[in-house]
């Protein structure tokens, strides 16, 4: 298993971790397989969306925030529970297949880790199969 760490610097982030998962596959010379994502927190989560227009992960953020206010009406005392709704609507893995000794990602593909409890350091879990 490898670990991504990850800083976030914002409360609302998606950073973009395709580039840590090629490097992964890369240096463990899979040739076919898959790629499992785990995230091990419960104020942030991964989704795969498009790396090309940054305003596309702008987008989904703002959307989500609109959606989901911090002050909204909850009763998690610690006060993230937009943080926590966030999360499990996103998920805590993805799984990306290997092909030809690289990830299968369509053109406009990315792999994001969500922050929505930040600024924090983070972990992502990676396990080839
Ligand atoms: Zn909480």
């Amino acid at each position: 298993m490898k670990t991504i760490t990850v800083k976030s610097r914002s409360r609302n982030e998606f950073i973009d971790i395709t580039s840590d998962l090629k490097d992964i596959v890369r240096q463990a010379g899979v040739k076919s397989g898959a790629c499992y994502i785990f995230v091990p927190h419960t104020t942030a989560g991964i989704t795969i969306n498009e790396g090309a227009d940054p305003a596309v992960k702008r987008d989904i953020i703002a959307a989500l925030e609109r959606v989901f206010p911090v002050d909204g009406d909850y009763r998690h005392g610690e006060g993230n529970s937009d943080a926590h709704i966030k999360a499990s609507l996103t998920g805590s893995s993805s799984v990306v297949l290997i092909e030809d000794g690289k990830l299968v990602l369509g053109t406009w593909q990315s792999v994001y880790f969500c922050e929505f409890d930040g600024p924090r350091n983070r972990q992502v879990l990676v396990k080839l199969i």
